[in-house]
């Protein structure tokens, strides 16, 4: 059992990041332990994440779908709604994912152990085992003792002090557990994860006011994509409050009080139903006795890492969020393939340069690579590209023509550093971007590639032809 074997790595943490790493490793023909925490493997990504928010968003996409339907002569009665039902839906869908985690560990021989793992030195971790479906402590320890270890214990919900304890304030777990509809839900932060639960219960009937302190929603994301995505959203909102603070939240009976302070604060406390508090996630670096290891961790708890996600003691590695931003599961699973292939003896790095963010609103927001706001603040010569969906023939066929697709070229080497799409199914067309940014793409690569006609991703192939000034306007 575990108890007296030394394993060649030990992995904290079984998130995305967690167990790409395991895995890898295993593959790599290393021995593995895996410690986590929860019943079901897969972290915040397939548990309280990607998955769950992606399982509802498909379902509220379809039930705007079918009222753009409308236009066109095709007219549904309003949806009837059943809560239960696609509470139940999301999760077997979270189900169907973990336990095949748990087959794939089991498979590669990866030993999983249940329990709350926290470093003693630099080669043992103590785990205090938990059970259940929960993670009640089964009040048993066990020591693991390991040559090299991977931590990735991830991040959590930033809770803000002044907010009270009441259960029509939620998380984004909260948000995801689906328990009724409010009629007005404020968002607290109007980054990705906010305006992915907010445009769900928008769709299933609440009106919505998001408070972001920043001059604008979506950060991260240029300007011009944000405002076609604004534009078709703008129906969800009563208020979009920027540049505003939320300085008090008051459960009373009747409604949650919110007081606002900034440029569109209203005057007086606000009465919501629903309170979703998205406002970002911490590094959970300080929570596992990494300073016991050696480890540096920062002030806000993250862990530094070189290109090889080595932390500053050399045999232990980081991944994933506790490493730092951009905090996406895709990152952390690329990260983990890198530290597993380190400790098992190979060559390998981590060049984060085109990192795919989206956000899977409706329309959809992705862009990767260098984007124009980072191109200008670091003074990056480039040549844009666009191409309107209003061009596109797939787009008008579709009734969603709002979108564009943009490419970013280096003005002196011509080639691909960035790209960008706001339209429906942008996330599922950004690879092609990626992959030419990494094949280190110029007009004519893309542009002489043959895109299927009528299709989204066509429009990829068109900004090229247009950044190598032969568009011909394919309709
Ligand atoms: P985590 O997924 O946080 O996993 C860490 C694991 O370690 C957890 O299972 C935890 O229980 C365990 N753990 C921590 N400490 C200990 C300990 N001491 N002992 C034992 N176990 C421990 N990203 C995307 O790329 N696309 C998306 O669409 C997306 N949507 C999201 C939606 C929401 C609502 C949220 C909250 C996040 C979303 N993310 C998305 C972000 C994504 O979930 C994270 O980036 C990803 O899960 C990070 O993976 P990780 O392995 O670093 O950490």
């Amino acid at each position: 059992g575990a108890a007296d074997a030394e394993f060649d790595v030990l992995v904290l943490g079984g998130g995305p990041g967690g167990y790409s790493a395991a895995f890898r490793a295993a593959d790599l023909g290393l021995k593995v332990a895996m410690v986590e925490r929860y019943a079901t493997l897969g972290g915040v990504c397939l548990n309280v994440g990607c998955i769950p928010s992606k399982a509802l968003l498909h379902n509220a996409a379809v039930i705007d779908e079918v009222r753009h339907l409308a236009a066109n002569g095709i007219k549904y009665p309003e949806p009837k709604i059943d809560l239960d039902a696609l509470r139940g839906y999301k999760n077997k869908v979270i189900g169907k994912l973990t336990t095949g985690l748990t087959g794939m560990a089991k498979a590669r021989k990866v030993e999983v152990i249940r329990g709350l793992g926290r470093f003693l030195d630099p080669y043992h971790v103590e785990v205090e085992l938990t059970t259940g479906t929960g993670q009640e402590k089964t009040g048993q320890k066990q020591v693991i003792k390991f040559k090299q270890a991977i931590i990735a214990a991830g991040s959590r919900v930033v809770k803000l002090p002044f907010i009270p304890e009441d259960p029509r304030i939620v998380d984004s777990t909260g948000a995801l557990g689906l328990q009724a509809v409010p009629k007005k839900m404020l968002v607290i932060g109007g980054g990705i994860i906010g305006l992915e639960m907010g445009t769900v219960y928008s769709t299933l009937g609440a009106r919505l006011d998001v408070v972001e302190m920043m001059d604008g929603l979506m950060q991260g994301a240029d300007r011009d994509l944000v405002r076609v995505w604004q534009k078709m959203n703008a129906h969800r909102f009563d208020n979009i409050m920027l540049k505003t603070k939320t300085v008090a939240v008051e459960a009373k009976p009747d409604g949650i009080y919110v007081t606002f302070e900034g440029d569109a604060a209203p005057k007086e406390a606000q009465r919501y139903d629903m309170v979703l508090v998205a406002a970002g996630r911490a590094p959970n670096g300080k929570l596992i006795g990494a300073e016991q290891a050696g480890v540096a961790v920062t002030d806000r708890g993250f862990i530094e890492v070189d290109k090889q996600m080595r932390t500053n003691v050399p045999h232990i590695f980081a991944i994933g969020d506790i490493v730092g931003q951009p905090m996406l599961a895709h990152k952390a699973v690329h990260e983990g393939h890198v530290a597993a292939e380190v400790a098992a003896g190979h060559k390998a790095y981590f060049d984060a340069r085109a990192i795919p963010g989206v956000a899977y609103t409706d329309p959809e927001v992705a862009w990767v690579g260098v984007t124009e706001d980072e191109a200008k603040k670091n003074g990056i010569k480039i040549e844009k590209s666009v191409f309107p969906w209003a061009a596109s023939g797939r787009a008008i066929a579709n009734g969603r023509d709002e979108g564009f697709t943009k490419l970013i070229f280096d003005a002196e080497t011509h080639r691909l550093i960035g790209g960008a799409i706001v339209g429906t199914h942008a996330g599922d067309m950004l690879g092609e971007i990626g992959l030419a940014i990494e094949m280190g793409c110029d007009p004519t690569d893309i542009g002489k590639t043959i895109h299927a006609h009528p299709t989204l991703g066509e429009s990829i192939g068109l900004a090229a032809e247009v950044a190598e000034g032969s568009c011909t306007d394919l309709p």
